[in-house]
């Protein structure tokens, strides 16, 4: 059994059938990517991992334990932590007073976004984000603020934030959208130290199938809501399936 395991899932929204009959087993310390067209349902499913969105249907067991009912933060604290497509960091606070809120969340089991202003007492969470952000190159960026800094840097944050809390399973979506190359390479070495020196599972959902090749163990193709191949990268490349999701072939 994965330490992720969804079955049957479907999601409506009013007329559209967003997901329909979605299994996906994710097996531990792999990197499962998840693929396919624009629309096909990829941020949808996410969001039915963390409790953003409550599917229809079906199920969702994290590490054997059932996540829908819970609160996107409960589903944190069971050892999910998910980078959005879009940063979801605070621009007016420093790399560092950004790094301090999930450790405070963790120790406190609540986000307090006030409590940056007196973190520089907190010595061993401070020292805990310095060595999180010395992990992700970030440490001589530590007091800039946020929002001057590039989309991969900011990336680089969203992900060291998530990082911080020590995750069982990192959920990606499409976590090099809209960077240039240089940084894509950067995310994508980021991600493979990360998945060689940790004991973590990473789901990603990713359009660009140079980072899919790169890091996934086994990849799921969404297609119209619901799954349509899963295989092994290897196999994956030039699958007929694929190709008629993706070219219209
Ligand atoms: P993907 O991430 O694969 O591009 P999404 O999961 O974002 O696709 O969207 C799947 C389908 O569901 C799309 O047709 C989208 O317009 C629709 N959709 C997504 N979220 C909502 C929502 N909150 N309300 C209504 N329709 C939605
Ligand atoms: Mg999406």
């Amino acid at each position: 059994m994965g330490i992720l395991e969804v079955k049957d899932v479907g999601k409506r929204f009013g007329g559209l059938q967003a997901l329909s009959d979605v299994n996906l087993s994710v097996a531990e310390n792999t990197c499962h990517a998840i693929i396919g067209p624009n629309g096909a349902g990829k941020s949808t499913l996410l969001n039915c991992l963390v409790g953003k969105l409550i599917p229809d249907t079906g199920s969702v067991l994290f590490d054997g334990q059932s996540v829908l009912g819970r609160s996107p933060h409960e589903i944190n604290q069971l050892g999910i932590s998910r980078v959005f497509q879009t940063p979801e960091i605070f621009g007016d606070l420093t790399v560092m007073e950004n790094m301090m809120i999930p450790l405070f969340a963790k120790r406190d089991g609540a986000y307090r976004l006030h409590a940056v202003k007196g973190m520089w007492s907190e010595r061993a969470l401070v020292e805990e984000a310095e060595r999180m952000l010395d992990e992700v190159n970030m440490a001589d960026k530590r007091n800039m603020h946020s929002a001057s800094m590039s989309r991969g840097d900011k990336r680089r944050l969203e992900m060291a934030m998530c990082l911080v809390q020590d995750p069982k399973l990192l959920l990606l979506d499409e976590p090099t959208a809209g960077m240039a190359r240089a940084d894509t390479n950067n995310t994508i070495d980021l991600l493979k130290e990360i998945k060689e020196k940790r004991d973590i599972t990473i789901a990603i959902i990713e359009h660009d199938m140079h980072v899919v090749f790169s890091l996934a163990d086994r990849i799921t193709v969404l297609a119209q809501g619901t799954p349509l191949v899963e295989d092994l990268p290897e196999k994956i490349k030039g699958h007929p399936k694929v190709r008629e999701a993706y070219l219209g072939e």
